[in-house]
């Protein structure tokens, strides 16, 4: 093992920037591998192309003859940009995309051979997907599950493969995906927005979700990674001493970025080009080896595939330029985590973003609605917030000292504040002809049109709104967005609801309140009844945990804690009224996350048991040995005198006996606690087991494999150190 790692660390330092082309123009490459509207125009008649596009934008029915025509035309580009088998493409709840190939190819009688793609072949498929996740759906129901077309998300050729994005479904129609759900909330809020926003502008008659992700990761040569196991098996370090540099010269933050790395981004771009993922910006981020990228925001439904999409090419194409991508939300211990900012807003039929103050005063009522409600909706579900960005690897960041912390709040900036401080104040009832002048001249009115480049800064509320859009940034940087966003669209779309039912309420006969009037009547309310959710400070540390405490705000350190609001009877009731999950489904996602928690716990305490005993405890031993063989030497040459000469050694020699055995009293009761949590049946019992007994011992069993890297000859350690893999460019 100590040959390999410097076989690894001689092969990094010989690489070279990967050649790689770069000639066309990217708005020229953009969507090439994509079957959009201009691919649909070249290779589908004029009806089938009609149908197509209404099955986009009205969510029409594809019929059978149809769908025969639109497979004919869509495997005929296929076969022309090079592919030879098709998959439905789909993300099952295992986190990652699941696909299964099939070649066009078909026999005929005659014993030639011809391309066949059929419309049911499209439309519907069914995977042998019985070793996919189901939270028990099937084995309760039915046990075949399929694949439905997603028009929505237009297929793309990846590589020699035709993808279609596609729902996964039981065959009673349970959700065993992450964008079934999301496309309901998707229509959830599209009503209860629509139904608002003409309250603004009667000419309204759709409202999209945007989302733009951030996804940070790290880099790290693919040959020191394959001398890591922990990396390997787990994604993260599960040992190692940190450098003597870190991040705290703050240098490497939108520095200059490595040549190597730069090639491998211009080498990802083109290919997200080809794939259409409109990717903008890249730079590095905090930590050592650590970067960002980010495209243009999209409908949300399709900015989620292409997030997936994005993971498994940065992956593919590491390959090529000899990285391995760190997605892990903590990959190294005392270095900043990664997340992924979810930029999420929303934007009418008309072109307007309804969460973008404007010129005049209606626009600006219109967004302090859509403002407030998505307010008051976060402070009303911050436990499912919290429950829905929970997992074993963000664990490391929520709560872990470092922002976002675990606890929900909303960062607004200082001039929204003072807005909302005005609004706080108006009249209750009908408001005077008066007070409502001076309200939209002096405080509706006077909301700058432009807030984006005065917004001010905070990089550490979990939730801050950034000039047209709020920013969910406590998603990690492994999670599929489709979770959170399902449950921020489910939760703004009740709240729209709610809003909506007050206001007309106020309206009514009885109240004959004027719609202006009943709108700030209503926001009054709301600001009064959600202050508590809005914090401005730096969301993390003592003395904020303290302040949430008091403001009854939940602060769940743990996933198995933190999922518990997912099955409470809010939850299901929230998600059963929009009709976006049933209880089976929402019971079912519960038991697959709090199982998934588990097994990673329990997979991270193998590997770490595997590597301090088969990995450091025999380089200690054969390092106290050549420390044993020289206080020998001293000896015979001092006789008596000896301890004089070998005092540092002996201490030595004693210290490392001292954590091998605490290393394996750890490692052996550690494994007593797993083998206790195994046979618990209950998944939740058993989570709370894997967290409160299990991996306790981690940071002991670290703590003295850490110090032993500190002590044993740097020539025989078997492991990567931290300033290698952090360090090496
Ligand atoms: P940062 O947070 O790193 O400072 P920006 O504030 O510039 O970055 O925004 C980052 C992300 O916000 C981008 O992915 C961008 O596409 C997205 N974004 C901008 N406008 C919207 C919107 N209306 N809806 C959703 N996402 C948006
Ligand atoms: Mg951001």
């Amino acid at each position: 093992m100590a040959i390999l790692r410097f076989d690894a660390l001689k092969e990094t330092l010989r690489r070279a920037p990967v050649k790689i082309k770069e000639k066309e123009r990217r708005s020229d490459l953009f969507g090439r591998n994509v079957f959009n509207q201009k691919a649909m125009r070249q290779h589908l008649t004029k009806d089938s192309f009609e149908g197509l596009k209404n099955a986009i934008d009205k969510g029409e029915k594809i019929d059978r003859s149809l769908a025969e025509s639109i497979s004919a035309g869509m495997k005929e580009w296929a076969i022309s940009k090079g592919a030879t088998h098709y998959t439905h493409w789909f993300q099952p709840l295992t986190g990652s995309t699941a696909e299964k190939h099939d070649a066009f190819f078909e026999t005929v009688d005659d014993g030639s051979a011809m391309e066949k793609f059929s419309g049911s072949q499209l439309v519907q498929q069914e995977p042998d997907a019985s070793s996919l996740p189901n939270g028990g759906i099937r084995n309760t129901f039915e046990a075949r599950g399929y694949t439905a077309w997603d028009p929505s998300s237009p297929a793309f050729v990846w590589g020699p493969t035709l993808c279609i994005p596609t729902i996964f479904v039981s065959y009673t129609g349970e959700a065993l995906d992450y964008k079934t759900p999301l496309l309901r909330s998707v229509s959830a809020l599209d009503k209860a927005a629509t139904d608002v926003a003409k309250y603004f502008d009667k000419k309204v008659n759709k409202v999209i979700t945007t989302l733009g992700w951030e996804q940070e990761y790290f880099l790290v040569d693919s040959a020191l990674a394959s001398t890591r196991p922990d990396l390997m098996m787990s994604g993260r370090t599960l040992l190692g001493h940190s450098p003597a540099k870190g991040q705290q010269l703050d240098d490497h933050y939108f520095g200059s970025i490595p040549s190597r790395v730069l090639n491998y981004m211009r080498d990802l771009e083109r290919e997200c080009m080809l794939l259409g993922i409109p990717v903008k910006t890249r730079h590095n981020e905090v930590a050592p080896n650590q970067f960002e990228l980010a495209p243009i925001f999209e409908e949300v439904n399709l900015a989620v595939d292409h997030n997936s999409l994005l993971m498994h090419v940065m992956d593919k194409i590491a390959e090529r330029h000899h990285f391995k991508v760190l997605f892990h939300e903590k990959p190294f211990q005392g270095v900043n985590g990664s997340g992924k900012h979810n930029n999420w807003s929303l934007a009418t039929d008309t072109g307007s973003n309804l969460l973008s103050p404007g010129k005049t005063p209606m626009k600006n009522m219109q967004f302090l609605t859509f403002f407030i409600n998505t307010i008051k909706a976060f402070y009303e579900n911050e436990e499912l917030i919290r429950a829905t960005i929970a997992s074993a690897s963000n664990d490391h960041r929520l709560g872990a000292n470092e922002a976002p912390p675990a606890v929900m709040s909303v960062f607004i900036g200082s001039q929204l504040t003072k807005v909302l401080d005005e609004l706080e104040k108006v009249t209750n009832g009908k408001l005077s002809p008066e007070e409502k002048t001076e309200l939209k001249l002096n405080v509706v009115g006077k909301i700058p049109e432009i807030l984006l480049d005065n917004t001010d800064r905070n990089r550490t509320s979990p939730f801050a709104f950034t000039g047209n859009k709020f920013e969910l940034r406590a998603v990690g940087s492994t999670a599929n967005c489709a979770d959170p966003m399902t449950v921020l669209n489910a939760i703004v779309a009740k709240q729209l609801i709610e809003f909506k039912k007050e206001v007309d309420g106020l309206i009514s006969k009885d109240k004959k309140m004027k719609k202006d009037d009943a709108i700030f009547n209503v926001l009054r309310e709301y600001i009064k009844s959600s202050n508590k959710i809005r914090f401005e400070g730096d969301g993390y540390g003592d003395a904020w945990e303290k302040e949430a405490e008091k403001r009854g705000l939940s602060n769940y350190r743990t996933t198995p804690e933190a999922l518990k609001p997912k099955i409470s009877k809010k939850a299901i009731d929230l998600f059963g009224e929009l009709n976006i999950m049933n209880e089976t489904e929402i019971k079912a996602r519960y038991e697959i996350e709090i199982e998934d928690y588990s097994k990673h716990i329990q997979i991270e305490g193998r590997v770490l048991g595997d590597i301090a005993r088969n990995h450091i405890i025999p380089t200690a031993i054969k390092y106290q040995n050549v420390l044993i063989k020289n206080v020998k030497g001293l000896k015979e040459i001092y006789g008596t005198n000896f301890k004089d000469q070998a005092k540092q050694q002996m201490n030595i020699i004693e210290a490392i006996s001292n954590h091998i055995e605490k290393i394996n009293e750890e490692v052996e009761q550690m494994i007593e606690e797993r083998k206790k949590a195994n046979v618990m049946e209950d998944p939740t019992e058993k989570a709370f087991a894997y967290c409160n007994k299990v991996k306790p011992y981690f940071d002991d069993i670290r703590y003295h494999c850490d110090k032993l890297e500190l002590l044993v000859d740097n020539e025989i350690w078997p492991l990567t150190k931290y300033r290698e893999l952090l360090f090496t460019k």
